[in-house]
């Protein structure tokens, strides 16, 4: 089925489902933590990988692998590793791809957790980073090392959504013979496949779009070739960050609808770009089905789709955005994102309110910084909530503070 099919929305319905005795339609919840052996030789040759099967569920399990599968065929790439979180799988990868000694080149605007993982423990372990702005690929060029072995690009990048070429860079780092490694979270796999501009490994937060009902948290990476996903493998293996197969149940159910789910919040998302873009009270949107998109061109070459994640800034400020937040109705104040439910977002008084207001200035985060994740709702409700609350946001530019305010 999976290797006959090129349609994506069929390969969402239909990859992954592995033979059963019964015949169920459905891959079975094989909830069981290992798998008991017909015989001492049995065991011994399955430990010794001379006979397929299944010996431990941290190791394989049949449900999980089914969901793996799907995964690796919606992205075109060799194999998937189910894993326990989207952080799971990216440390997956350092782990596995790195070692002591190595430098990484890592795209600015990344999901945050990623820029602590490497300025901590992977720091800890002699890994040195440049974080770049990965959006001009001259940039990118210029930040490598001699020990220069990987490139880690976002793209669109969170929370600012820029795009990164990923031809122009995967052709630049592999002159220099360093790997490129992308998170295709805010994308997925049905807008955006990195594998076609030469990226050597994919992967997700399934947590978002890829399971897409917010009641799993989940990761997975994607492999193109086997030697890369033999290491990958050993590593969790060994890590033990794998996804249970419960969750990978949940994640693969959710995936038959991916298609369907992201051409409406790509539809809605870009009704409401345009909607903000016009509003009095909005300094700026960003979106990449917006022309205004600083690198809308790019775009167009790596996605078929603008994706489901809009950004803008109001002009009022901090204020301006505690306002926004707490006057929308329908659109639930939440970080997360990709789920078939609208989910709003106040950066400066929600996830980056500690870190204090220079310090987000210094981040590129504004006071009026909003992130709204479109869901699929009809597009008119999710308007007339925003329209509603925006109402009470002041129009006025926030006024720059002197130094003594501050
Ligand atoms: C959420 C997210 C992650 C981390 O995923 P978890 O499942 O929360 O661990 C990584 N990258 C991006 C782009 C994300 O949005």
């Amino acid at each position: 089925m999976d290797n006959h099919s090129t349609n994506f929305a069929t390969k969402c319905v239909h990859s992954g489902m592995n033979e059963n005795e019964h015949h169920a339609v459905i891959p079975p919840i094989y909830q069981t933590s290992t798998f008991s052996f017909e015989s001492a030789k049995h065991g011994a040759s399955l430990f010794a990988g001379e006979q397929s099967g299944y010996i431990y569920t941290r190791m394989a399990n049949p449900t999980v692998q089914a969901m793996e599968e799907a995964v690796a065929a919606l992205e075109g790439g060799y194999k998937a590793l189910g894993c326990a979180s989207g952080m799971a799988a990216i440390h997956t990868v350092f782990a596995s791809l790195l070692k002591a000694g190595d430098h990484v080149i890592c795209s600015t605007a990344v999901y945050g957790p990623t820029v602590t993982l490497l300025q901590t423990i992977m720091k800890k372990f002699g890994v040195e980073t440049s974080f770049v702005d990965t959006t001009d690929a001259h940039f990118v060029s210029e930040a490598f090392k001699p020990n220069t072995t990987l490139v880690f690009v976002e793209t669109p990048g969170n929370p600012t959504l820029a795009i990164s070429d990923l031809q122009e860079i995967s052709k630049i780092a592999h002159a220099k013979g360093a790997l490129v490694v992308v998170d295709n979270t805010f994308m997925s796999p049905a807008l955006q496949k990195p594998f076609d501009f030469g990226v050597d490994v994919v992967l997700h937060s399934m947590t978002k779009f890829l399971n897409g009902h917010s009641d799993v948290v989940g990761g997975i990476v994607i492999a193109k070739d086997k030697d890369t996903y033999t290491k990958m493998r050993k590593t969790l293996n060994q890590t033990g960050g794998v996804i249970d197969p419960f969750n990978s149940f949940l994640v693969h159910r959710g995936i038959k609808t991916l298609q369907i789910r992201i051409e409406r919040h790509c539809t809605n998302a870009q009704t409401i770009a345009e909607f903000l873009e016009n509003h009095p009270a909005v300094k700026w949107v960003r979106y990449p089905g917006l022309k205004s998109h600083p690198q809308y061109e790019i775009g167009l070459k790596q996605h078929s789709g603008s994706g489901g994640m809009v950004t803008f800034e109001l002009k009022g400020g901090f204020e301006a955005g505690e306002t926004l937040i707490n006057n929308v109705k329908l659109c639930k104040l939440a970080v997360s994102l990709g789920g078939v439910e609208s989910l709003i977002q106040h950066p400066a008084s929600m996830t980056h309110f500690s870190m204090g207001k220079e310090a987000r200035a210094a981040g590129g985060i504004g006071e009026g910084l909003i992130r709204l994740s479109v869901g699929i709702e009809a597009v008119e409700d999710i308007i007339s909530d925003l329209e509603h609350a925006l109402e009470l946001v002041s129009h006025v530019e926030e006024k720059e503070l002197t130094p003594a305010e501050v």
